[in-house]
């Protein structure tokens, strides 16, 4: 059983891992949706039927071994190495710059995709990826369970997402929901 896009949402959704209101997120930035996907993963049968799904859209990139940015990403990441049977590994942030520790190391030419639990900007994808090019090894595609970006995502190798979500953010001064008189709350309070 593979997963659609509807599938999914449903899965975050029932796990409260998707919200859809009125938020103040922790940038300080207001959005009609909260995505919380550690909610989702929390649940090993939930988090390897997200593996599978994201395995098979990436199976062709041929890939030896899949490279997270932790902490987001290593969940997801270790079910679609297992899915295809390739070792996953994961960067870290080292005084705020994404590294390559505990001995992880690639061989040279090494063909590997990056993936990611949510996707917002590509910013901590295109970081992983320099890691992994840095450290000698072959890009060849990028995978997550959700993309919440706006517009099409700027990488240079091809991507694939369980599911696409439109949830702009707004400066508060800004915010349409603000203007229409929409109470804001903190995701993780009670409404
Ligand atoms: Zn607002």
């Amino acid at each position: 059983m593979t997963l659609d896009a509807s599938a999914v949402l449903d899965r975050f959704r029932r796990a409260g891992a998707l919200l859809e209101g009125h938020f103040r997120l922790t940038s300080g930035l207001h959005s009609p949706g909260y995505l919380q996907s550690a909610l989702v993963l929390q649940h090993p049968r939930e988090a390897e039927a997200c593996g599978v799904a994201l395995a098979e859209r990436l199976r062709d990139c041929g890939a030896r071994t899949v490279l997270s940015p932790a902490l987001g990403g290593i969940v997801i990441g270790q079910e679609v190495g297992r899915a295809l049977g390739i070792r996953a590994i994961f960067a870290e942030r080292v005084d705020g710059k994404l590294a390559l520790r505990r001995g992880f190391s690639f061989e040279p030419g090494e063909t590997v995709i990056v993936i990611e639990d949510v996707v917002t900007t590509g910013g901590s994808t295109r970081e992983t990826i320099e890691v992994a090019r840095a450290a000698g090894a072959r890009v060849v595609g990028a995978g997550a369970i959700i993309d919440r970006s706006v517009g099409p995502q700027p990488l240079d190798v091809p991507f694939h997402a369980l599911a696409k979500v439109s949830l702009p953010t707004y400066e508060p001064a800004s915010c349409p929901l603000c203007l229409a008189g929409q109470p804001v709350v903190k995701p993780g309070s009670r409404v």
